[in-house]
């Protein structure tokens, strides 16, 4: 895919790339002028950007760009068919490598285009999100794994990953930027509207070791860190305290299912008896069924 970087016309790049996708299974989007407009690269603080990603099926996830003078690093890499993208993204602020490649977790729409980027650069993931992409069958699982925190040092700057428990899976890893106060969460928050202008939510991937009653505590461990600036998963940027209003309404779904299910909710009518409308939190009745499922120790 390195050959498409010569072609420079997006629409080109867009039109090989869905040939290229359709050939391996993905399906890759068309945008209008102005949706690939608010796709493009954009600075966040002195020596980071961020290439805006709104949604899990159309502009992936936001990738984190922290430019030095000895190379690259970026945090996430959206979908199998992104590399060229974001390469070229890259390429019009710097020509410096992308020399380490941080994932947040394992979602294809986040880490999608790992395998690209191995050849020439390291790729460094949370053990679960790792486990999670072999499980999965997922290519490019990273060559570079950790528990609880680690660093990459490069050209002056320094990027610190932790991991603060479950949450939106079970290897979530949180991106920070000490000397700029901005964090990358990866789903952990999302927030706004996808491209086609519904609303985002977030989501326990079971499937993958999330937790819904756990996501709170590790929000309280991400807000511990000091900073002022978010980069979610999806969305625009946020403050920090537009973290602990997240945090807050997670809590009260989480309350919300409890007290009905004290009221003699069953997992088949929990869906209907829950209502979030306020939160603007649009959740599907299965969601509900899965916080039900881990309020009463089904999950
Ligand atoms: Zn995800």
């Amino acid at each position: 895919m390195h050959t498409l970087k010569t072609l420079g016309s997006l629409t080109a790049l867009v039109v090989l790339g869905s040939i290229m996708a359709m050939a391996a299974g993905q399906q890759v989007p068309r945008f209008t002028p102005e949706q690939e407009a608010r796709l493009q690269i954009r600075g966040v603080k002195d020596g980071l950007y961020v290439i805006p990603g709104f949604d899990g099926g159309q502009s992936g996830g936001n990738v984190a760009v922290r430019v030095t003078d000895d190379g690259v690093i970026i945090v996430d890499n959206k979908f199998p068919y992104s590399f060229d993208f974001i390469t070229e993204q890259v390429r019009k602020i710097t020509d410096q490598p992308i020399k380490y490649v941080l994932n947040t977790h394992h979602h294809d729409d986040h880490s999608g285009s790992n395998a690209d980027f191995l050849p020439t650069a390291e790729v460094i993931a949370h053990k679960n999100a790792r486990a999670n992409i072999v499980r999965n069958n997922q290519p490019g699982p990273p060559r570079v794994i950790f528990a609880d925190e680690t660093a990459v040092f490069l050209g002056g700057a320094e990027v610190q990953m932790f991991h603060f428990g479950r949450g939106h899976t079970n290897g979530d890893a949180v991106a920070y930027f000490p000397d700029l106060r901005t964090v990358h969460t990866g789903d952990l928050i999302v927030f706004g509207q996808r491209l086609d202008g519904s609303t985002l939510s977030p989501f326990w991937d079971f499937g993958n070791g999330g937790s819904v009653l756990e996501w709170p505590a590790t929000l309280t461990g991400l807000l511990a860190l000091d900073f002022d600036t978010v980069i979610p998963g999806h969305g625009p940027l946020l403050t920090k305290d537009d973290v602990r209003i997240f945090r807050g309404k997670m809590e009260i779904v989480i309350d919300r299912v409890r007290t009905e299910i004290a009221a003699g909710a069953t997992r088949d009518d929990i869906g209907s008896r829950v209502d979030t409308a306020d939160l603007d939190w649009p959740l599907a009745p299965s969601r509900f069924r899965d916080v039900f499922d881990e309020l009463t120790g089904a999950q």
